[in-house]
């Protein structure tokens, strides 16, 4: 049986990934010796939630190449202590009102929106115009519209975009999508992938309510089970036909509770994806020619876990967050790849829709259209 270690995968993936990935975990006066970046970016989170206190902003204390620079945020009370945990000036400190004000921050390289989704395109938007570099978190907006609207500002501005796909920084994922790219275990002829988790807290939750959510179960866990279709087959889906199930009406009012949808590729691959919020569930499992891979769990932070019909995977466990900032920064500095670029965001909103329309109307099939490799990292 092989083992995968962090060794062997280091090894593979400085042949694979032409070794970018790899330098995330080298310090930074040793990439300094090659490119040297002359400082580490600053970051302003905006939105201080339970994601950005909980794992972003303790990841930013760890991060090599960029720090927590800045705060936004509507609640002054979280001021004080945002202030006297991360060392943060009053001058960096802004509310949503004059947010448009940190154009003349040298301090902050990059803005990262952490808000409700309904509010994801707006502050984007103004960040890019601020001509700050985008981290949007996902999903990236309500819509297609808003997310063209965000690649637009960002473009228009000159200004780099990521989505917080924090997944694509992560070694286990990051070992199967060598897989799939070496063809270790032959053909991926069949992928399912489960991202759920149930619900049972504070009804009036935003992300219950359609208006600042934008859907239910489908936009906030179902974008990973298409990220998972799309990484363990290595190819952008060609068609989409999707069921939705109501179990607890009186709870899920406007959002969708459980979809299941089924993929068709061009290699002849499908997947079959399950999102909820009424049950636990958290799996990518792929039957190829040769073989199989899986990840259980897949999508939490820490730890991820993994098998394959060659044996056990065995990673290093690493913050999650701390790996996607600072690969987002070394896009930056250092130009290496955008693991997770606007378009691979907007690429999975015109998926979700296409669900949606496939439910209203009756589980039909819907065909799906991207330019080959549309979305993927860059
Ligand atoms: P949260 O409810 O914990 O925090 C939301 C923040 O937005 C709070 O600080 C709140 O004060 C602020 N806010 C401003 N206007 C608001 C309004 N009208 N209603 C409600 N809150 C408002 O949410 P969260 O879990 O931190 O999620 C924030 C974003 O991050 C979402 O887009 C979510 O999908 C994303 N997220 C991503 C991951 C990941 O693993 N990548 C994990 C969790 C959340």
């Amino acid at each position: 049986m092989q083992k995968f270690t962090r060794r062997s995968f280091a090894k593979t993936l400085s042949k694979g990934m032409g070794g970018t990935a790899l330098a995330s975990h080298l310090p930074l006066a040793c990439a300094m010796d090659t490119k040297e970046p002359k400082r580490k970016l600053g970051i302003a989170l905006v939105g201080l939630g339970s994601y950005s206190t909980y794992q972003l902003a303790p990841a930013l204390k760890d991060t090599e190449y960029c720090y927590l620079a800045g705060i936004v945020t509507g609640t002054p009370a979280k001021e004080k202590a945002w202030a006297a945990e991360y060392g943060i000036p009053t001058n960096n400190i802004y509310n949503y009102s004059n947010f448009d004000t940190i154009k003349d921050n040298k301090d902050i390289d990059i803005v990262y929106i952490v808000l409700p989704n309904a509010m994801h395109t707006e502050f984007s938007v103004r960040a890019a115009r601020a001509g700050k570099h985008v981290i949007c978190e996902k999903p990236m907006a309500m819509n297609v519209t808003e997310c063209d609207e965000i690649i637009k500002a960002c473009n228009d501005n000159g200004v780099k975009l990521g989505i917080g796909y924090r997944l694509h920084s992560e070694p286990y994922t990051q070992e199967v999508k060598r897989f799939v790219k070496e063809k270790t275990f032959g053909k991926i002829h069949y992928v399912s992938a489960d991202a759920a988790y149930r619900s049972t807290s504070n009804p009036n939750q935003w992300r219950l309510d359609k208006k600042l959510s934008g859907g239910g179960a489908l936009v906030n866990m179902g974008v990973y089970t298409i990220q998972s279709a799309i990484y363990a087959t290595g190819e952008n889906p060609i068609s989409v036909q999707a069921q939705e199930f109501s179990t607890r009406p009186e709870y899920f009012k406007e959002t969708d509770e459980t979809i299941t949808a089924q993929f068709e590729f061009s290699s002849g691959a499908m997947a079959n994806m399950m999102t909820s919020h009424n049950t636990n569930a958290n799996r990518l499992y792929a039957s190829c020619s040769n073989g199989w891979f899986e990840l259980d769990p897949a999508n939490s932070y820490i730890p991820l876990a993994g098998r394959t019909s060659q044996g056990e995977l065995n990673f290093e466990q690493e913050s999650q967050q701390k790996l996607q900032m600072d690969d987002f920064a070394k896009h930056i500095l250092l130009g290496t790849p955008n693991l997770a670029p606007g378009e691979m965001g907007k690429r999975d909103m015109m998926i979700v829709e296409a669900i949606y329309k496939s439910i209203a109307q009756g589980g039909r099939k819907m065909t799906l259209q991207f330019e080959k490799g549309y979305g993927f990292s860059k």
